[in-house]
């Protein structure tokens, strides 16, 4: 097996590559390693071969490993990208670097205001249901750009950009991801401060390359780094 290092090295190289075939900048494309189920250690193993943006999932778990003897206090970039719920917000408000997955404006306004009471601004993410699929959070892309105005409005959060997690048919995933970066044109024309909206929050270990092709600037990637789960 291969260490998390070398694993680490390799899907780096292959971002490369992907943003060289995809005529784009590597440093506009940010890699988070996406940790959920694995143990401390293993992140620690990542965070010690350079890997500061970390994705979690599940409040619970976060907590822990946010606490945890292996990370405190290290200077982890928390980002959440598992499925929120508003009454869980108080928990990771202070301890996250961003939130890839508000579904909902009511979601959106609790991070604002547990936000606000700690004296924070949060960056956050709003997640877009692109392939239509029912089992998946999301705005739909015409909730989204009908809603939109609501969002920019919250006081003391910053919408940064758009998520999604695409159909797992690659073909398919392509299109959801132009779709993506297309949602975020119109966003960021309706928008009071479209210099704040870039960040697009798309592909996962099987389908980052294409993510790249339609504009990605987040890969959230998992089981290439840290195994299966
Ligand atoms: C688990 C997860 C990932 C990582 O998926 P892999 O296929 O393991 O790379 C990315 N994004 C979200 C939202 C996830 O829940």
């Amino acid at each position: 097996m291969k260490t998390i290092s070398e694993n680490l090295a390799a899907i780096q190289k292959e971002i490369l590559t992907s943003c060289l075939k995809a005529g784009r900048s590597p440093e506009d494309v940010r890699l988070i390693a996406v940790s959920k189920t694995k143990p401390a250690s293993l992140i620690r193993e990542a965070y010690d071969a350079g890997q500061i943006d970390i994705g979690e999932s599940y409040v619970q778990e976060f907590l822990e490993k946010t606490a945890s003897p292996e990370l405190e206090g290290l200077p982890v970039r928390w980002h959440f990208i598992g499925h929120l719920q508003s009454n869980k917000i108080k928990y990771i408000v202070d301890k996250v670097y961003m939130v890839h997955s508000i579904d909902k404006l009511s979601t959106a306004r609790e991070l604002s205001k547990r936000a606000a009471a700690k004296n924070l601004t949060v960056d956050y993410l709003i997640e877009v249901n692109t392939s239509g699929e029912p089992s998946k959070f999301g705005l739909s892309p015409e909730e989204l750009l009908k809603t939109a105005g609501s969002f920019f409005d919250l006081p003391s959060v910053t919408l940064r950009g758009l998520m999604t997690i695409a159909s797992p048919d690659p073909s398919l995933a392509h299109e959801e991801f132009k779709l993506l970066a297309n949602l975020l044109e119109q966003l960021r024309a309706k928008a009071p401060h479209p210099e704040n909206i870039t960040e697009l929050s798309m592909g996962m270990s099987g389908d980052f390359e294409k993510a790249i092709d339609a504009g990605a600037t987040m890969v959230r990637i998992g089981t290439a780094l840290f195994g299966r789960r």
